[in-house]
């Protein structure tokens, strides 16, 4: 799968030339693809897709189901315009809004129980990275967000390693890191649930991926598809890494 999560980039008429450019090009695209523009043009985005191959997702959604919860969008509002994605722990979310295993397991449980497929992301900052704790540090966030879950539910989870000294910096992993990371993420929740689930899981990559690095991540054979930023917001380089799958 290729996620592009425009975050808080481009205006409507830029999300509707974006979604237009991409769609030409479908016929091509031999993965899943989902875009991730915000709230606000979710709708619009969809009704230029059409019955598109492309998907869209949300890029975060509330931890509450519904009520007085001002400038918050549910899980449940999220199914009714028909996305079918959300992320849930991006390490901005984390970073800015102090996003904590609090939130962000009602926030799986939401999106599991309305019908989305939630992408969930986890990855250390360089001061972990550069202290060799970078495995301790996510299984960490694997077991304060994953656990409890049924077979069927676990089953439906995405997940995107993020290595936070990687996002918008430039600096990708390199794919021995990537897959060194990916593999350890696969075993642990192996081990959290079966190797069956385990072997089954998307674990998608994420941080300065752009099409002169994409292929050399996606060979390696933990890494299933990739969560864009950047580079998702400009349709030649989105589709670049679309084709690297
Ligand atoms: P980037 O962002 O590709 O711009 O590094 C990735 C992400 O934050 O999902």
């Amino acid at each position: 799968m290729i996620a592009g999560n425009w975050k808080m980039n481009l205006d409507l008429q830029g999300s509707i030339a974006l979604a237009t450019e991409l769609n030409k090009h479908t016929d091509n695209f031999k993965c899943d693809v989902a875009l991730f523009p915000p709230y606000i043009f979710i709708t619009e985005v969809m009704k230029e897709l059409g019955h598109s191959k492309i998907k869209v997702g949300a890029q975060n959604c509330s931890h509450s189901e519904n009520g007085a919860y001002t400038g918050e969008v549910s899980a449940s509002m999220l199914a009714s315009v028909g996305v079918k994605y959300v992320l849930v722990g991006h390490s901005e979310r984390r970073e800015y809004h102090t996003e904590a295993f609090e939130v962000l397991r009602p926030k799986l449980q939401l999106a599991l129980k309305y019908g989305l497929t939630p992408i969930f992301c986890c990855g250390e900052p360089t001061a972990v990275r550069n202290a060799l704790m970078h495995k301790d540090f996510v299984r960490e966030q694997l077991e304060e967000c994953l656990t409890g879950f049924t077979h069927d539910e676990i089953k439906r989870i995405i997940i995107a390693y993020e290595p936070i000294w990687a996002i918008g910096t430039g600096v990708t992993a390199s794919a021995q890191q990537a897959q060194e990371m990916h593999e350890y993420i696969r075993r642990h929740v192996g081990e959290m649930y079966t190797h069956e689930i385990a072997e089954k899981l998307h674990i998608l990559y994420g941080g300065s991926c752009k099409p002169d690095n994409a292929k050399e991540l996606f060979l390696c054979p933990d890494v299933d598809g990739g969560l864009i930023g950047g580079a998702s917001l400009k349709a030649d380089d989105f589709m670049a890494i679309i084709d690297a799958v």
